[in-house]
């Protein structure tokens, strides 16, 4: 495991005052959030480091028996909380508290990592409360999350937030097969051609987990990039930006949200045991229900009330 701050590429204003408030007085509850495939683990990670280590500056250090203990996963003041796809329960909650309530077993700080915080149903987020108000002098919590609107107000206005930006071109795949399938399948999206879409997204469908959202991610920044095209904004995949205009000019910016969300979606399902050919099949029927509507279609001009909206 790589420790620091460098193991996260981009983000360089972020991680900026994330080093300021290093020095300084680091806030006791983080909220870091961004999209899946920003980096939200391992710059906790960093930062959870970075508040244990006991080397010198720049910390952290990556030599010193915390830094070490950390990369072995062995520090046993490192406590991280991660249910992936589950829910996060009282219980959990209840368990946060109580041991945030230890000292410290070998310096002076204790740092609790919580991913996919907005998991917490609220009975936890509310069990969680009064320690994130309050927390022991010597406890960090350090909450990551893609969906922060998911968190009960409360909870957000006792943390210190940074936002991550989406994946950057230095982590998306280049693989030559990989893009010309997703512009096989952006094409298809762009003329509304249903079949194109299933053989677009068929060339995804013999990937292994990490690589399936890798693949995720790559469409997901195109479509990025379509929404933001008219804005002038710098493309994230610039191999695909005459794919991605034309997208542009084809779907809504409502469409290109709804198609965003679609394939954060897929991308989080990928985490857990989902085969990789049946979300390619439900990434192309849910992105043809999304973009081209059977109303709006003329071979389906007459069922008004069929299709499935995601
Ligand atoms: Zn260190």
């Amino acid at each position: 495991m790589t420790l620091g701050f460098d193991a996260l590429p981009g983000n360089d204003a972020l991680k900026a005052s994330l080093r300021t408030a290093l020095d300084r007085r680091f806030p006791q509850a983080v909220l870091l959030s961004g999209p899946d495939g920003s980096g939200k683990s391992a710059l906790a990670q960093a930062l959870a480091a970075a508040l244990l280590c006991t080397g010198p500056a720049p910390r952290p250090c990556g030599a010193c028996a915390s830094c070490h203990k950390i990369s072995h996963g062995t520090h046993p003041d490192l406590i991280v909380v991660d249910e992936g796809e589950g829910e996060i329960k009282v219980e959990t909650a209840r368990r946060i508290r109580d041991e945030a309530a230890v000292l410290p077993n070998d310096g002076d700080r204790k740092v609790f990592i919580i991913l996919h915080a907005d998991r917490m149903n609220p009975s936890a987020q509310n069990a969680l409360l009064k320690v994130l108000e309050e927390p022991p002098r010597y406890v960090f919590f350090l909450l990551a999350s893609s969906q922060p609107g998911a968190l009960l107000q409360t909870i957000r206005s006792r943390c210190t937030a940074y936002q991550l930006a989406p994946p950057s071109t230095a982590q998306l795949p280049d693989d030559p097969a990989l893009l010309e399938s997703a512009r096989a399948f952006l094409r298809a999206l762009t003329t509304g051609d249903e079949y194109g879409m299933l053989l677009g997204a068929n060339g995804f469908s013999k990937l292994a987990k990490a690589p399936f959202r890798e693949a995720m991610s790559l469409l997901q920044a195109a479509v990025r990039d379509a929404a933001l095209s008219l804005a002038g904004t710098q493309p994230l995949v610039p191999s695909l930006a005459a794919e991605t205009r034309a997208l542009a000019g084809a779907l809504t910016a409502d469409k290109l949200i709804a198609l965003y969300d679609h394939l954060a979606l897929l991308s989080r399902r990928a985490e857990g045991n989902a085969s990789a050919p049946i979300q390619c099949a439900v990434l192309a029927a849910g992105a043809y229900s999304i973009c081209h509507p059977p109303r709006s279609h003329s071979r389906r001009a007459g069922n008004r009330n069929g299709g499935t909206h995601i």
